[in-house]
């Protein structure tokens, strides 16, 4: 151990003889996200208990988590498949011998997919140039393109749109009988999941029917629809077809605002404090600096900044967990370093900092540091940087 925890702080202490990172070396790192594995288990076991087959949505480094342990977890408590933006996260999943159904939808154009093939993962595909590349890639390396076809149902990012499914169909099933590809899935992605009455959301839901309708009438047989996010997947029964690809909720984040699942948060961000002075009122701290103390107080060095993930824009809002009491974020957040005014808390170096956690022992919530960053937690818990050790906390 580099540092000493001196407050209690339960569940959220590692269990470092289990840490999966440690591989044996000793723990030098100044600041680190724990992942409890467990929250990650929880979640999964209740998301498929709920919506039924699950793809564990692992892209962004499993959104910050690490995707080979989420995704481990993941498959372990019921999901099936694994969903990832790009070729590169689909195939560092199988260099670490993850197996499992996978999916990617994310590509330039000209991708030549023979490495993703060969690999055995499904590919997303809404252009005839993309079916054709993969035809051909499919012809060279002696597999079977499995195909995603994506359809835009409303949302306008990716997909094709109405007006192209006609002619995208049609070269699907030819393609399928020269025995090139496979079309195993047809799916969309709903812009509004959150708001089960929301006339957009119902516009999608019409409009993957008549997608559906249309493929069908060209011969294609998909036998995976899915069109769920996190939302849909707890709320949306229409909505979550024969798999749901849960991201959000996975990670324990309560993704419709003012209902509350019972999912656990697995992320928690903590360092120790470096470095403490005693500062008389008056004194002026960080850059500017826009911020000066408004009595003696205790000011803590905490090595976390916005290259770590600290967003700089919650600057004045930012708050930490130390010895138990929130302390403010003194003056604007470094790149490497912030500085908390602690008051006459008795912090020592060595004393854990708290930047967030599931909240239950008092720490900010990765939501709170959204709010205050004007942002949501989807970017905290991504916006974790790669230098921030991730250390692992197994499922029971
Ligand atoms: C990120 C992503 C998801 C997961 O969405 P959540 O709202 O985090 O559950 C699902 N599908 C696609 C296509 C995505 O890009």
């Amino acid at each position: 151990m580099t540092y000493k925890v001196s407050t209690p702080v339960g569940q959220h202490r590692p269990n470092v003889d289990h840490c999966a990172q440690r591989g044996g070396m000793p723990v030098t790192a100044m600041a680190e996200v724990v992942v409890d594995l467990d929250a990650i288990a929880h979640n999964t076991r209740l998301l498929a208990s709920l919506a039924g087959p699950v793809m564990a949505v692992v892209k962004a480094g499993g959104f910050g988590h690490g995707a080979p342990a989420v995704a481990r977890t993941a498959l372990q408590c019921g999901a099936t498949w694994l969903g990832v933006a790009t070729a590169a996260e689909a195939l560092a999943l199988r260099a670490q011998g993850i197996t499992a159904p996978t999916l990617f939808w994310l590509y330039p154009p000209g991708e030549t997919f023979e490495d993703v093939l060969q690999a055995g993962v499904d590919v997303s595909a809404a252009t005839l140039g993309a079916l054709e590349a993969l035809a051909d890639a499919a012809d060279r390396t002696g597999t079977v393109a499995n195909v995603h076809l994506k359809v835009d149902t409303g949302m306008s990012r990716g997909g094709a749109i109405p007006g192209e499914w006609a002619e995208l169909f049609g070269w699907a099933r030819k393609y399928e009988n020269t025995g090139s590809l496979r079309v195993r899935g047809l799916w969309t992605h709903l812009a509004n999941a959150e708001q089960p009455h929301d006339a957009g959301l119902r516009s999608q839901l019409r409009q993957f029917d008549v997608a559906r309708d249309a493929a069908r009438a060209h011969g294609l047989e998909p036998q995976i629809l899915h069109a769920g996010n996190s939302a849909a997947a707890l709320q949306l029964p229409e909505a979550r077809f024969d798999l749901v690809r849960v991201g959000i909720a996975l990670y324990g984040i309560e993704p419709i605002p003012g209902r509350d699942f019972g999912l656990r948060p697995a992320m928690s961000v903590r360092a120790p404090v470096v470095l403490t002075k005693r500062v008389p009122p008056g004194t002026g701290v960080s850059y500017g600096p826009d911020f000066h103390t408004d009595r003696e107080t205790t000011l803590a060095l905490v090595p976390l900044g916005f290259a770590d993930g600290v967003p700089r824009q919650s600057n004045g809002h930012g708050e930490f967990l130390v010895r138990g009491v929130r302390c403010p974020v003194a003056g604007r957040v470094s790149m490497d370093q912030v500085v908390l005014d602690v008051g006459d808390l008795p912090v020592q170096p060595g004393d854990e900092a708290v930047m967030f956690g599931p909240g239950a022992d008092g720490e900010p919530t990765a939501g709170e540091w959204a709010a205050w960053a004007g942002t949501n937690a989807n970017d905290i818990l991504t916006g974790i940087g790669e230098r921030v050790v991730r250390r692992y906390r197994p499922a029971r």
